[in-house]
């Protein structure tokens, strides 16, 4: 499925296979998440985005051709693809080890191809191996809403009450992570949606409630997963002193002035950007520790673009994942 302008909406093609070039893999699509970014892409909101493009970073699938070079993996090697998908090396943020913030990455289902397709190509140095025990689908969601919802974690450092804005994919796997850390997650949905606040509940939230409601009590950090720059000022409100409040996705729409008091007492508005290979290695380690479980909710590949509408319009409780071949 591909994007070929800003129309919003995915259109079929049929492209010859493609063969991996030095260090590439070949990987037969199987699963692929369906993340807000792709909206984003869709919407022509990334002006980072290289049209035509085919969506989808969070593919899992069978490596059906090796690249000369990638000999790290072999044929029928199970593998997940997540969205970064090159650094330089070279920059002076790929020699700092933020390769996250690399002046030169490419990004899969952005600036590469994706994985809304049969075929995907891609440089095995960042893909990474996955457990046995779980099932494509349910691994799908771990390679952006898990990685970079980690990256969010760790930024939020040793926070205890930790409250997440927007329960989605991200949301519903970090609320398992948090019960496995001992921390405590407040939850904050859209005012009407009392079935993701249950959903937050039986995944183990100590909280769950509208995002115009106060937490019982003041919160140690908080992790904005939903686009709405209003929650930045929301989230602050509720934050301790020396709290810091993450915003997690890629695009937000404009956060409202906000009086500085609520920001006063060093607490901190930061952002998280991409994620390095280290993270994806230390989640895919802690969320089998953490024995986390996400809750596919599965779409045929022709029917991406009714997935990407049911994520619009806030349908989907786990994560939407596209079940390919
Ligand atoms: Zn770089
Ligand atoms: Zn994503």
């Amino acid at each position: 499925m591909i994007l070929n302008s800003t129309a919003s909406r995915l259109v079929p093609v049929t492209l010859a296979a493609p063969r991996p070039s030095r260090g590439q893999l070949l990987v037969k699509v199987t699963a692929c998440g369906v993340c807000r970014t792709d909206l984003h892409v869709v919407d022509g909101d990334l002006p980072q985005a290289r049209l035509p493009i085919i969506p989808g970073h969070e593919i899992v699938g069978v490596v059906a051709e090796v690249g000369a070079g990638a000999e790290s993996f072999c044929l029928a090697d199970r593998v997940g693809i997540p969205w970064l998908g090159f650094t330089c090396g070279t920059c002076r943020f790929c020699l700092a080890g933020r390769e996250n913030l690399c002046d030169n990455a490419q990004f899969t289902g952005c600036t590469i191809h994706g994985g809304y397709a049969e075929y995907a190509l891609a440089d095995s140095r960042y893909c990474f191996r996955l457990p046995t025990d779980y099932s494509d689908l349910e691994l799908a969601p771990w390679l952006c809403a898990g990685l970079i919802g980690y990256r969010a974690l760790r930024m939020a450092v040793d926070a205890e009450r930790l409250g997440i804005y927007g329960f989605g994919a991200a949301a519903h796997i970090l609320t398992q992570v948090c019960r496995y850390e001992q921390r405590h997650v407040y939850a904050f949905t859209r005012p009407e949606d009392t079935q993701a606040q249950a959903f937050a509940r039986k995944l183990g939230a100590v909280w769950a409630g509208s995002s115009d409601d106060a937490p019982p009590c003041e919160l140690d950090a908080a992790i904005v997963f939903a686009p709405v720059g209003a929650l930045v000022p929301k989230a602050l409100q509720h934050v301790a002193k020396g709290a810091t409040v993450v915003c997690a996705g890629i695009h937000m729409s404009d956060i409202p002035q906000f009086p500085y008091s609520i920001l006063w007492g060093e607490r901190r508005v930061c952002s998280v950007a991409n994620l390095t290979r280290r993270d994806g290695l230390e989640f895919i380690e802690v969320a089998q520790r953490a024995e986390v479980h996400t809750t596919p909710v599965p779409f045929a590949l022709s029917a991406a673009n009714e997935a990407l509408t049911a994520l619009r319009e806030g349908r989907i409780t786990g994560a939407a994942v596209l079940a390919i071949g």
